[in-house]
């Protein structure tokens, strides 16, 4: 472990009140979070079980969880906390189920899930019209419960009619979440904010439990995160945060830089250590980084130098179209591999949008080179995969009640949130499962008559399709199964496209086949597997499969400029560097190319020994093959660090379009 510097050591050794690292990206911020939760275990001697420390991704909190396992003695850390924003309010909920109305095994949705179910809500709503502005709803919502405002007040601060219908919106969906025991990803900040606002005995008892709290990408917390983090740390304001208003890049998710400022002004005691040491980059690599950033406006003032040598330049790479761009990072991957002795996982190759990956995907297939995608979706992470597990799930599980809720109006059979909340209710008071109350329940539990004949054919149509599967041949039974609910018309009404539809549908026959695959597997032989064993199998898949961003193997590490925040690689591409995809079009339309900057500013400073910027002369965009102009940034870049490839190109492509106009001119010569 490297010796920190005297900053560094000022930054771990300070807790007598709250503090605030402010420094550029490299600088070991992260690191003092690391060092800081050991010398309060082993030092000021606070259990581990009283210390919090949260991180942005999944991915940080495992390393952040790795990094301090090595420096303190695994008997001292139980107990402790090292989690995502998310997970830390996940255990709150799960811990205070009683007191927010909700039972054990609610379930967590997506956006593809909250999406879903805010369009069925809009359609069952008859507000069909805006249909195509549901991302536009869904990001409205969560704007407002990151800024902490519930329906009703959405509601009356509405600016204008818009507002006020999608609060009215809000309204409803907050209900069908309830009723289906499920919350949403910002409902798990959001909740326990609610519930600490309005439930003091709860707030005091996890204010007894987390003594010290520490932040990492503090610049990128939302209203709601921040007022968790002050409603856990209260007057005692025992935190270090830590963070760098350069790399804010979540402004679109709510997320307040300001919040830098606004703690010095809640907490008036802060002390401020700046760290100025880069020990990640070369120095040409940190002199192109702090020469782009240098053109956003800065609150805060920070210096970054770094004793690494020199480096190699950072290379700018002009291909003749998108394949060419893709086949060049393939090609230089394999190259530099073999010249350098290199692995697989010492290379990176970051881009604007998760679209920009599939055609890089295809090409590394093509050249045999693993790789893995973070933060890409996985086939179990799919809707129709979900609503196909979750009826799998049904059927050897009646009583799985997320799985229940999850295909209860998969299609839609008319089961309100009412109904859905009273079914729920009396199963709780009565212990049972949902699928078993429907037994039980009678209309004296104020459901409607037609409510409770729709989830009682429901039940019986679940139970007789499992008799059917351990009698007949289950593969017809699965897929009539997908016949009887017509799912596939379900799709094409909720698709986007017809093809994309079909897609979707052909998905659920592969997992079908899947199944049929391990049916057959041992057929005949004396462990003959069961159509229970199968589905099982593949319910363990699907949670290995969520827990699939673990595997360490080595792999090409394919990711988005916002998911790599926090990462460091020896050798990192970044693709499309054109004018509309770095900066974003919606970002240059909106006039916020500062945003963007920041996220170039986070690409560079990823890269430990050589960066690699490539973009494409043509780029084919709604089938059309479209001339691109360079990014402004890389005419930020210092010309003495850089070196251009790929030029020639130009001269050659002039030298066709001058020779197909030659071409052209004879044969009009000839014509005429
Ligand atoms: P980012 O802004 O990208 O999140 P950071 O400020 O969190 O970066 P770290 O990830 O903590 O920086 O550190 C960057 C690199 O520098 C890591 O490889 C880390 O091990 C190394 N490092 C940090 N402090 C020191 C030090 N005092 N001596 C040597 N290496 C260090
Ligand atoms: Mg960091």
């Amino acid at each position: 472990m490297s010796q920190l510097n005297p900053r560094q050591r000022e930054a771990v050794h300070y807790i007598d009140g709250p503090l605030l690292v402010l420094a550029g990206a490299g600088s070991g911020k992260t690191s003092v979070i690391t060092r800081k939760i050991a010398y309060l275990i082993e030092q000021a001697g606070i259990p581990g079980r009283h210390i919090a420390a949260v991180t942005f991704t999944n991915k940080a909190a495992r390393e952040m969880k790795e990094r301090v396992g090595k420096l303190v003695d695994r008997k001292l850390t139980r107990g402790l906390t090292v989690s995502t924003f998310h997970n830390l309010g996940m255990h709150i909920i799960r811990e205070e189920l009683a007191h927010l109305g909700y039972h054990p095994g609610f379930s967590i949705f997506d956006a593809e899930d909250a999406k879903a179910l805010l369009q069925d809500l809009m359609l069952r709503e008859a507000s069909a019209d805006a249909g195509d502005e549901l991302s536009d709803i869904q990001s409205t919502i969560s704007t407002w419960k990151n800024d902490m405002k519930g329906p009703q007040e959405a509601w009356s601060k509405a600016a204008d009619e818009r507002e006020q219908r999608i609060a009215l919106i809000y309204k409803r969906y907050q209900q069908y979440l309830k009723a289906y025991n499920a919350v949403d990803f910002d409902d798990l900040i959001l909740l326990p904010v609610q519930l600490f606002h309005t439930v003091p005995e709860v707030l005091a008892k996890w204010r007894r439990k987390i003594r010290y709290m520490l932040v990492d990408e503090y610049q990128d917390t939302n209203l709601c995160q921040y007022e968790l983090v002050k409603l856990l740390v209260a007057e005692r304001a025992a935190f270090t945060v830590v963070g760098d208003d350069d790399q804010s890049i979540y402004a679109w998710r709510g997320a307040r830089p300001e919040n830098l400022v606004q703690l010095k002004a809640d907490f008036p005691s802060l002390k401020i250590v700046k760290l100025e040491q880069n020990y990640r980059s070369t120095s040409r690599i940190l002199r192109c980084a702090n020469e782009v950033i240098a053109n956003n406006p800065h609150v805060f003032e920070k210096v970054l130098w770094s004793d690494h040598t020199i480096g190699d330049e950072l290379r700018i790479v002009r291909c003749r179209n998108e394949d060419a761009e893709v086949h060049r990072v393939a090609s230089e991957i394999i190259d530099q591999k073999l010249k350098k002795g290199l692995q697989f996982r010492d290379f990176a190759v970051l881009y604007r949008g998760n679209h920009q990956a599939r055609l890089l995907e295809m090409k590394l297939q093509a050249f045999q080179i693993p790789y893995r995608i973070s933060g890409g979706q996985s086939f179990f992470a799919k809707n129709e995969i979900r609503d196909a597990m979750a009826y799998l799930r049904l059927l050897i599980n009646p009583d799985d009640d997320a799985a229940f809720l999850r295909v209860v109006n998969v299609p839609r059979r008319e089961i309100g949130p009412r109904t859905l909340e009273q079914l729920s209710h009396y199963s709780r008071s009565r212990d049972i499962s949902m699928h078993r109350a429907l037994d039980e329940m009678g209309v004296e539990t104020h459901v409607t008559e037609k409510g409770l004949d729709r989830l009682r054919r429901f039940r019986h149509w679940v139970e007789a399709t499992c008799r059917r599967l351990y009698e007949e041949d289950p593969i017809p039974v699965l897929k009539q199964l997908f016949t009887d609910i017509e799912y596939e018309e379900w799709l094409h009404q909720h698709a986007s496209s017809p093809k994309a539809a079909e897609r979707r549908m052909e998905n659920i026959w592969y997992l079908i086949d899947s199944v049929q695959r391990m049916l057959d597997n041992d057929k005949g032989t004396a462990n003959e597997t069961t159509i229970e064993d199968a589905i099982s199998r593949l319910i363990l898949r699907d949670l290995m499969e969520q827990q699939e961003e673990e595997d360490d193997s080595d792999k090409v590490q394919l990711l988005t400029l916002h998911a790599s925040k926090g990462l460091e690689f020896p050798h990192v591409f970044i693709m499309g560097l054109e004018e509309e995809i770095l900066p974003h079009r919606s970002s240059i339309e909106e006039g916020n190319i500062e945003e963007e900057r920041r996220l170039m500013y986070v690409g560079i400073t990823r890269a430990r020994e050589t960066l690699t910027l490539t973009y494409a002369g043509q780029r084919r965009q709604y089938g059309e093959k479209m001339e691109t102009i360079p990014s402004r940034f890389l005419d930020e870049l210092p010309e003495d660090d850089v070196r251009r490839e790929g030029m020639g190109d130009l001269d050659q492509e002039a030298n066709q379009e001058k020779g197909k106009a030659t071409l052209s001119a004879l044969l009009g010569d000839l014509e005429g």
